[in-house]
């Protein structure tokens, strides 16, 4: 989390506290001072010294040996691995998190639910423990080891959902226990959540503005929910609209690629924006295995594989440049999967 927008939060904080006060409604007042407490009081967590404010402010790295096309062109990677829970997803989860209790959504008595493929919900689960709310995920049971292993070590209650439905059927699952007790949890719904977006349009795209000193001239990114690739590509294009902002899917729907959708035969989530991407790129499964297994032997980076598609993507634009600085997402570390893509 930047300071600046720390320091934004505290002012929306202070701004709604003193409608509060003008509010004739004593009863909306109270409860409004009860959420305003609550936010006060997270704020007062997520400092330089609290984990939470460890979330955002990734090292832009640049790509220096796998990529030797000419001394005009640059690749840089944002390393979110470096968040704290490990994952680009700390990101949104925080946001989607921190806009739950300012509207009144997320009270203390509830249990954060969602569906997940895995670094959302060790997102949520980790930002839950710090901030002590419960968290229930449904994922499908062919997430990996790794993953689950560190859910559990956060403390959160995991209900496995069918792996040949994917994340569409842990989705399905969760609207079904959400709809027999709506009470009970609260559903931030990442696929169709502004929050989301928002929250890589507020840090992820002014950090890339600010850390490439503003010559980024092309953006690339993976679509899951899509929060990354519409939230960074809108702000960017604000910053500089010709800045070129290039979306990239998996090549077929049986993909390897965990964390991505392909999205023809998807539900399409309700956050992404067809209008923003300039060109989309297919990328398949072993090429992105190849980029990870590079980039660790070359490069000194273990990324996960996700990441491994976003330098094939990120290679396939650059080398129609002939001069640029492409800017990408490594989403997470290569320890949070199998071994089974490793040379
Ligand atoms: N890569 C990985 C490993 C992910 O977990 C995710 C999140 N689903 C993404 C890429 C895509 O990010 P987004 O959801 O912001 O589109």
């Amino acid at each position: 989390m930047t300071l600046e927008k720390l320091a934004e939060q505290k002012t929306d904080a202070h701004r709604s506290r003193n409608q509060v006060s003008r509010s004739g409604n004593s009863s909306r007042a109270a409860s409004s001072e009860n959420i305003n407490s609550r936010i006060l009081e997270i704020e007062n967590h997520i400092h330089d010294k609290h984990i939470l404010g460890q979330i955002g402010n990734t090292p832009l790295l640049q790509i220096r040996k796998l990529f030797k096309l000419n001394d005009s062109v640059e690749i840089y990677a944002k390393a979110e691995w470096f968040n704290p829970g490990g994952s680009v997803k700390d990101r949104a989860a925080l946001s989607m998190i921190l806009e739950a209790v300012r509207s009144g959504k997320l009270t203390g008595d509830r249990t954060i639910i969602d569906a997940t493929s895995g670094n959302t919900g060790i997102a949520y689960a980790m930002i839950g423990s710090a901030l002590g709310y419960k968290v229930t995920l449904a994922l499908p049971s062919n997430a990996s080891q790794e993953r689950k292993n560190a859910l559990l070590a956060y403390g959160a209650e995991i209900i496995y959902t069918d792996p040949l439905s994917g994340t569409d059927g842990a989705q399905q699952k969760v609207r079904e226990l959400v709809a027999n007790n709506p009470e009970k949890y609260y559903y931030p719904d990442q696929y169709n959540n502004p929050a989301n977006w928002k929250a890589h349009y507020d840090t992820t795209a002014v950090e890339i503005w600010e850390q490439t000193g503003h010559r980024v001239t092309h953006f690339v990114a993976g679509l899951g929910t899509t929060g990354t690739f519409v939230g960074t590509s809108r702000r960017l294009k604000e910053l500089n609209p010709g800045i070129v902002c290039v979306a990239f899917q998996p090549d077929s729907p049986l993909h390897g690629l965990e964390g991505l959708k392909h999205l023809a035969t998807s539900i399409v989530p309700g956050i992404y924006d067809p209008t923003i991407a300039d060109f989309q790129i297919a990328i398949s499964t072993e090429e992105a295995y190849e980029m990870v297994n590079r980039l660790a032997r070359e490069e000194g980076m273990f990324v996960g594989i996700s990441a491994g598609a976003a330098m094939a993507a990120s290679l396939k634009v650059a080398s129609q440049l002939k001069s640029g600085v492409v800017v990408t997402v490594f989403p997470d570390g290569g320890a949070r999967y199998g071994v089974e893509h490793l040379r």
